[in-house]
């Protein structure tokens, strides 16, 4: 099997958005900028990121006085790098018990796989891990979660019906009682231009401070690498509604064209806990800016 980075090198050249074939020419000049600046928009990297990245190219360029494209593309490397830094920052655990970490996103961005994987990363870190339904409605998301706390030999608190900020008090009183490291509260998947669904979030985030008077300890939003700018619209509506403390950007390992991480460093710069980089249970990753920005360009 690849390694991580070897699937996300090719998950990002499938998309046929090579940025690298720039810098294959022998001459620095207007068109090399140009078409790297298409390449880069090409790659979801947005309007804005994507001067930040040429003007900031152009003054490494001229700093270093570098003639050779093929050193170009180290510099754009650099200035990728420095662009996704604020993004890289673990999350911490053990500053409270539990930790409750409420997941949110829109259906299909792989937001139970992702708590699944989570749960497992955690478990393999020590950490005691408790799972809440809060998808009260949908059975199918339930038995999902379900599944994946079978998996990881975890405990799950869900219900039938009822309020998914209810379940989600029971579950931080729960996880209080009974010790536990981390509260992982799954809620159900929304757009966020269904405002009522909105709302829900924001008073299950409420009521989970009711059950803990510093909880939730982090927020997080899971996006699919693939929806490019639109990933970016998810996260800045989120994070108007609920204050995000991290994302999960997900589907990095299919035909995701990675350029959005950028777009969000550059308007959002809310850190990038984990990647997923495949369907499998350990196919989440830590991210890391150089290295992120390396596969960007290879
Ligand atoms: P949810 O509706 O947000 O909970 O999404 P799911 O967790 O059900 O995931 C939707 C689909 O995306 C499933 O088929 C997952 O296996 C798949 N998926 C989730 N994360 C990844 C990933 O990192 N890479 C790949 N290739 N598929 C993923």
């Amino acid at each position: 099997r690849q390694s991580w980075m070897e699937r996300l090198k090719a998950g990002l050249r499938k998309t046929g958005s090579s940025i690298a074939t720039v810098f294959t020419g022998t001459q620095i000049n207007d068109a090399l900028y140009e078409e790297l600046e298409d390449a880069l928009l090409m790659a979801d990297t947005g309007v804005k990121a994507t001067e930040h990245l040429l003007a900031d190219l152009k003054r490494r360029v001229k700093e270093t006085k570098t003639t050779e494209p093929a050193a170009v593309k180290a510099l754009l490397a650099d200035a990728l790098a420095d662009l996704l830094q604020p993004l890289e920052k673990p999350l911490t655990i053990g500053e409270h018990q539990p930790t409750v970490i409420m997941v949110a996103g829109v259906n299909g961005a792989g937001k139970t796989t992702s708590i699944g994987k989570l749960t497992k990363h955690l478990a393999d870190s020590g950490q005691t891990v408790l799972l809440a339904a809060a998808d009260t409605f949908r059975a199918a998301a339930r038995e999902q979660l379900g599944v994946w706390a079978n998996r990881n030999t975890v405990e799950i608190i869900s219900q039938e019906g009822g309020d998914p900020a209810a379940v989600s008090f029971d579950a931080v009183s729960a996880g209080k009682a009974r010790k536990k490291d981390v509260v992982l509260v799954d809620t159900a998947g929304r757009l966020p231009t269904q405002l009522h669904l909105m709302e829900e979030l924001r008073k299950i985030k409420r009521v989970v401070s009711k059950a803990d008077g510093t909880a939730p300890h982090e927020v997080l939003l899971v996006i699919d690498g693939n929806t490019g700018q639109n990933a970016l619209t998810q996260v800045r509506a989120f994070d108007d509604a609920l204050q995000l403390t991290g994302l999960v950007v997900t589907k990095l390992d299919g035909t995701a064209k990675g350029g959005v991480l950028a777009a969000i460093a550059q308007e959002r710069p809310i850190p990038v806990y984990f990647i997923g980089v495949g369907e499998k249970i350990e196919d989440l990753e830590t991210f890391s800016a150089k290295e992120f920005a390396q596969a960007l360009l290879s």
